[in-house]
C-alpha cells in the first residue's frame, strides 16, 4: 500500500523552511500531500489559491508531491486520504510546546495517525512565513529565505499594505 504524509500548514507564503522539510519528507514517503488549511481564524497575505499557486510552482521539481486545501480537523482529511502520518517542522525550543499540544490532540481524535516532527536545518531553523514579510515589508534580501518564484509575489502584495 502508498504509505502517503500529510504536511499541514498555513503556507502564508511557503519559506525555504517549509520546502526543505517538503523535499526531506518526499524522500521518506511514496507521496506527500502538502495540505493548505483554510482558517478563517488567521488573516492572511496570500488567498488560498495563491498559497497553492506559490507551493505548486516551487515544489514542481519534486515528482511526489500533491497539493490540496482543507477546511476543518486536519485528521478528517488525514484519514479520508488513507494517510497515517502527519508531518510538522520543529524549530526552536518555542515550537515544541505547540506541536505536542497539537499531536497529542490529534492523536485523541484519531489514534490509529502518527505526528512525526523532522527538525529543521541550522540554514533554515530561523524561518518563518511572517519574519519573511516582515523583511519584504522594509525591503530586506529575501535571498535563500523564500523559494525564487516566492520573492516577486511577495514584494508585489506587502507594497503598500
Ligand atoms: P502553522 O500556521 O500551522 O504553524 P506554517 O505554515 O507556519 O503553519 O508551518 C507549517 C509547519 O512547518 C509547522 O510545523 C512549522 O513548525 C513548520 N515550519 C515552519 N517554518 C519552518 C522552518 N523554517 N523549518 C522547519 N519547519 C518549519
Amino acid at each position: 500500500m502508498k504509505q502517503i504524509a500529510v504536511y499541514p500548514g498555513s503556507f502564508d507564503p511557503i519559506t525555504t523552511g517549509h520546502a526543505d522539510i517538503i523535499e526531506r519528507v518526499s524522500k521518506l514517503y511514496d507521496e506527500v500531500i502538502v495540505l493548505i488549511a483554510d482558517s478563517s481564524q488567521k488573516s492572511s497575505l496570500f488567498s488560498i489559491e495563491e498559497r497553492k499557486d506559490l507551493v505548486s510552482k516551487s515544489l514542481s521539481h519534486l515528482k511526489n508531491i500533491k497539493i490540496e486545501v482543507h477546511t476543518g480537523l486536519t485528521v478528517d482529511f488525514v484519514r479520508r486520504v488513507g494517510a497515517k502520518v502527519i508531518v510538522r517542522g520543529l524549530r526552536a525550543v518555542v515550537d515544541f510546546e505547540y506541536e505536542m499540544t497539537m499531536s497529542s490532540m490529534n492523536l485523541k481524535l484519531a489514534p490509529e495517525i502518527e505526528t512525526v516532527l523532522i527538525f529543521a536545518r541550522p540554514e533554515t531553523y530561523f524561518i518563518s512565513s511572517r519574519g519573511v514579510k516582515e523583511v519584504a515589508r522594509h525591503h530586506g534580501s529575501l535571498d535563500g529565505l523564500v523559494p525564487e518564484v516566492v520573492k516577486k509575489p511577495l514584494i508585489e502584495r506587502v507594497k503598500g499594505k
